[in-house]
């Protein structure tokens, strides 16, 4: 009987391949779910085997044959096998790249699944399980109430709530129960301090996976989480495809983190695609966060996710109390007003810490001529060149171009280029020149590259006494200062006036999240927030009344213009060197059945409008309910992949963006 292998292959196009059985293979070898290495144009690929068919629209003459087999039996367990074929659909993705992200890169390159043994650090466990307040209790017991069954948790803690420390119990009772768990954290530089405590805690094999790894690390991790060797698996966003023998539990730390979703390719998230894993296991998991997303607020408020309270925080620790400073009427030096810089001297000179908040790395976002007002912009992006020193270049943020300062301005020749504006490397400089006794430690990406170099200053910093931290958000997430008393917010206004509509949220977050550095041990903080708006609404609301009134209002604003959770969208992405061709190819696809229920608005240039010499354009669709818009979406894309190719023009479908 004629045989045809219908394969997955790791290309975009949104179809499955047929080809021909290798030669000499018994039909019996022929099992779902196995790799195959096939010709694949002037290439060898590897796909994995998704259907057996005895018929194929391809004439038979024209059917290559497959070169091996590679497996034999499948390499992804059912249910994240079954997992990647919903996110293909959901995020109308092609199934092989779906699948092959799903495996580590060794298995991807053809590699037998079998690794050198790994130590996976069951060691000492010294740590012991503290007492639990009424609010951590409450929700570790309900927790265990939904022991084999689905349901998501919302914990929602404000920062040094002891969230962790529910988690912990949670997964004891987990553990007892013979079972797995996956921890989902946003930030690789988050992993190595969560990984330490719950070392500390647990003496059993811990493993971490994220992209800091070796690829035989990873295979490693992988192949031991698949037979049980492993009891807990930490990882960032890529983490939810592991396959596990036994999984019971799920966590997802700072739930609302947007590293959660993947922002090329496959465009993904890990929390949403975490709950889809819990319920087709049928286990319970939970999400945390000091600062919820609004939609799992919205989600709380239908009834679909079960809030779990921790009002207090733990311990000693006292809420931070709020200063605004209005930088209008201050007196401002290199973007310190003065008040900031008397509360800093204040607190260092009681032996504390002081964190300040700056989220723009470099020395000045623009180098300008005082002379005829030029600009040095990037060739390929339609924005800027950041000004570095230490060392000294222009750096698109955007496109990674560097080059050469010039010594004379590149229009009228003048000598006096200018720095304008105020980065964290310009801000140390100051700071050093005010504070000059105290050690000052910047943490941003220039001088974090390097592996292991965010757990170096973090060390530093815990070793110091008084001393002030300078950072980006790299600062704000999750990181554990206990002698930090105050923390000054230099640049509140950069988020408070954005086009995107998810800017205030965001904006809250950080500044909470940023804010919560303060006073966790027995001190309490002050939190000062330098801004030109000071009556901001959203601004006062949230320092006065607190996130869950905050948070609130914006459900509200939300809900008045339709937008997401209260309605659901998805983003056409195209990329070309010709302006025209990305323009009229979205306009094209506006122009195919649209539906009434569907809302199309563009195309309009991104926000960025030209990145690495493309010029990039959006067409935004919008609909009250998911499965409108996932029926349009799957009659409109045969269509848009046909008039794309005609243009060649790169494209990409966001489901859910959280990036506008
Ligand atoms: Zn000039
Ligand atoms: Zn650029």
């Amino acid at each position: 009987m004629f045989v045809c292998l219908r394969l997955a292959l790791p290309t975009p196009v949104r179809r499955l391949f047929d080809y021909l059985p290798p030669q000499h293979i018994d039909n019996n070898n022929l099992i779902i779910g196995i790799r195959v290495k096939v010709p694949f144009r002037s290439r060898t690929l590897i796909g994995i085997l998704v259907e057996i068919a005895h018929a194929s629209t391809v004439p038979s003459t024209k059917l290559k044959t497959a070169i091996e087999l590679l497996d034999s039996k499948p390499l992804l367990p059912k249910d994240v096998y079954r997992l990647c074929c919903w996110a293909a659909d959901y995020y109308h993705h092609s199934l092989g790249e779906v699948l092959m992200s799903a495996l580590p890169a060794l298995l991807r390159k053809g590699r037998r699944p079998v690794a050198r043994e790994m130590p996976m650090g069951s060691t000492a466990a010294g740590d012991t399980f503290r007492t639990l307040n009424i609010a951590q209790q409450a929700a570790v017991t309900t927790i265990h109430t939904a022991q084999n069954h689905f349901r998501v948790f919302l914990l929602n803690g404000v920062t040094g709530s002891g969230k962790t420390e529910v988690y912990l119990h949670a997964i004891a009772n987990i553990l007892n129960n013979k079972q797995q768990i996956l921890v989902l954290v946003p930030e690789i530089s988050l992993t190595p301090q969560v990984i330490e405590r719950f070392r500390a805690r647990f003496a059993i094999p811990i493993a971490a996976l994220h992209s800091g790894l070796s690829e035989q690390e990873r295979l490693a991790t992988w192949l031991a989480a698949k037979s049980g060797m492993v009891s807990i698996v930490i990882g960032t966003r890529s983490a939810i495809f592991t396959p596990f023998a036994n999984l019971g539990l799920i966590i997802v730390d700072e739930e609302h983190d947007n590293s959660f979703k993947q922002q090329d390719r496959f465009r993904y998230h890990a929390r949403d695609l975490a709950i889809m894993r819990a319920n087709m296991g049928r286990f319970p998991i939970v999400l945390g966060s000091a600062t919820p997303s609004l939609e799992s607020l919205y989600n709380v408020k239908r009834g679909r996710y079960q809030v779990l309270l921790l009002p207090d925080r733990a311990g000693e620790a006292t809420l931070p109390r709020y200063v605004v400073l209005d930088l209008r009427s201050a007196l401002v030096k290199q973007g310190l007003s003065r008040d900031l810089l008397d509360a800093m001297q204040v607190h260092l000179r009681q032996g504390n810490q002081v964190i300040l908040f700056l989220n723009r790395r470099g020395f000045a976002p623009v180098l300008y001529c005082v002379q005829c007002g030029w600009v040095a912009e990037c060739k390929r992006c339609d924005t800027n060149m950041v000004f570095h020193r230490e060392p000294c270049k222009l750096h698109c943020h955007h496109c990674d171009a560097r080059c050469p300062v010039p010594d004379t301005c590149m229009q009228c020749g003048y000598t006096g280029l200018q720095p304008l504006g105020l980065g964290t490397q310009r801000l140390e400089q100051t700071l050093m020149a005010c504070f000059p006794h105290v050690p000052i430690i910047r943490v941003d990406r220039d001088n974090t590259r390097r592996k292991g170099a965010i757990q170096d200053l973090l060390k530093k910093i815990n070793q110091q006494k008084q001393a002030i931290l300078l950072g980006t958000q790299m600062l704000a997430k999750g990181h554990h200062f206990p002698r930090v008393t105050l923390v000054g917010i230099v640049d509140a206004d950069s988020s408070l006036f954005s086009t995107d509509f998810r800017a205030p949220e965001q904006m809250g977050q950080l500044l909470l999240q940023v804010a919560g550095r303060a006073g966790r041990a027995e001190r309490s903080g002050t939190v000062m927030i330098q801004t030109r708006y000071p009556d901001h609404a959203l601004l006062k609301m949230l320092l006065h009344q607190g996130y869950q009134h905050f948070s609130t209002a914006l459900l509200v604003e939300r809900e008045q213009m339709g937008l997401p959770p209260y309605s659901y969208l998805a983003i056409f992405r195209a990329e070309s060197y010709c302006e025209e061709r990305a323009h009229h190819f979205l306009a094209a696809v506006k122009k195919l059945n649209v539906p009434h229920a569907i809302t199309a608005l563009g195309p309009v240039p991104a926000l960025l409008a030209r990145r690495k010499g493309l010029h990039c354009f959006h067409l935004l669709v919008k609909a009250s309910h998911r499965g409108i818009l996932q029926n349009y979406l799957k009659s409109v894309l045969p269509e848009a992949e046909k008039l794309a190719t005609r243009r060649s023009v790169k494209w990409a479908l966001d489901v859910d963006p959280v990036e506008m």
